[in-house]
């Protein structure tokens, strides 16, 4: 599944799309942890913890990649892309490129 909202094409990998994904969601997220927003390529997977490619990014363990922030799954039921709800929620509103939004069919309120 391609990112909703993406904030550039990867400086890694070139061909990816680093979009941006909501953490610490949902019922079965870790206690505790507030939602937050990460930054990933959707073909190298690299992440950067800040809505902006330029920082330090890393990568997940191939085996078991969980977020750098809380720990709860890459993956999970816990996270998803983010829609602009959760990016106004993240305060990263101004990090997106609306030239790379998937769907198109959301609009900023
Ligand atoms: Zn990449």
């Amino acid at each position: 599944m391609s990112p909703r909202h993406s904030i550039d094409f990867c400086p890694i990998c070139g061909g990816g799309l680093c979009g941006l994904r909501i953490y610490g969601i949902g019922e079965n997220s870790p206690a505790n942890t507030p939602p937050h927003g990460l930054v990933i390529c959707d073909e190298c997977e690299a992440i950067w913890l800040e809505p902006d490619t330029s920082t330090v990014h890393v990568y997940p363990d191939l085996e078991n990649p969980v977020s750098p922030v809380s720990g709860e799954p890459l993956w999970g039921e816990t996270s998803r892309w983010a829609t602009i709800e959760d990016i106004k929620q993240l305060g990263w509103l101004d990090a997106v490129n609306r030239d790379l939004d998937v769907g198109g069919e959301e609009k900023i309120v």
